[in-house]
């Protein structure tokens, strides 16, 4: 199904006044999309058979246009199917409106989640969807299962009228953005700032400041977006995560990503806020 234009609704079960149903089907984080067509497609109106006939986890997704979309996560690599592949949503980035994007992603998120989570983690039974809210429950023991957000904070931090961009090892080409980690338990998005810029960077920080958040589904990150201003030190790079590190004045920025990432939008804030 080719989707001109996306409306969507999530929702815990399927709508009864519509009868159209539509899928979105994975293996992992893989997802199936049409092969050969300009712009893939990754909902289809039918399960092949090859799907229907394999073993699978369902969790229903929501109301998608006028359909009752499910989300199927297969749990054996299915024999190849007809003008279809399986691709890392990743390989989607560029060839998908963001919307689209979004939707692939959130499904991606639930699914996995679900997968992984089929069987109790603390008495081994069976779990089984939760009434009235997203979550899964184990009825032996009673522990619910609530899907995995992996909250993470990215900075801009800006000494001077510049602001520290680093390059990442795990980067391809020269593309610099700014810097970013994982929460650790028992720590504030404040303290986690200070912590990773000291890491990465060896520097100090200061003035840390709420930006803004965006879900990142890929697969289960939330990024917690602040700025922050240079409190002391020299950039040295500490750990394995950064290759570079500088500090670049508007007119002289490197590669950096898009406004559709948080990090393009601090980047862009900072921009507007220092040219
Ligand atoms: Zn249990």
């Amino acid at each position: 199904m080719t989707l001109e234009s996306l409306s969507f609704t999530p929702a815990l079960s399927p709508d009864t006044s519509t009868k159209h149903q539509t899928f979105i089907i994975f293996y992992y984080s893989n997802i199936l999309i049409t092969k050969d067509d300009e712009m893939p497609s990754f909902i289809f109106n039918e399960m092949p058979e090859q799907i229907a006939s394999s073993k699978y986890s369902k969790q229903h997704l929501g109301k998608l246009n006028n359909s009752n979309c499910d989300i199927i996560g297969l749990l054996e690599k299915p024999s190849e199917i007809e003008k279809t592949e399986f691709v890392p949503i990743r390989a989607l980035f560029n060839k998908l409106p963001q919307e689209q994007l979004l939707l692939a992603g959130r499904a991606n998120q639930i699914i996995n989640w679900a997968v992984s989570h089929r069987f109790c983690g603390r008495c081994a039974h069976k779990t089984q969807n939760k009434e009235h809210e997203l979550a899964l429950i184990c009825n032996n023991c009673g522990i619910t299962y609530y899907p995995t957000i992996s909250p993470a904070v990215i900075v801009a931090v800006v000494k001077d009228g510049k602001i520290l961009l680093g390059h990442s090892k795990r980067f391809k080409g020269q593309f610099y953005s700014v810097l970013a980690g994982f929460l650790e338990i028992g720590e504030t998005f404040e303290e986690c700032v200070a912590r990773e810029v000291k890491e990465e960077a060896g520097i100090k920080v200061k003035n840390i400041k709420y930006f803004g958040s965006q879900p990142w589904p890929f697969p289960n990150s939330m990024m917690v977006g602040f700025t922050a201003e240079w409190a002391g030190g020299e950039i040295a790079l500490h750990d394995e995560e950064l290759d570079d590190a500088n500090w670049y004045a508007p007119e002289e920025m490197p590669n950096t990503p898009g406004t559709f990432s948080i990090a393009g939008q601090l980047i862009e804030w900072f921009r507007e806020t220092y040219s």
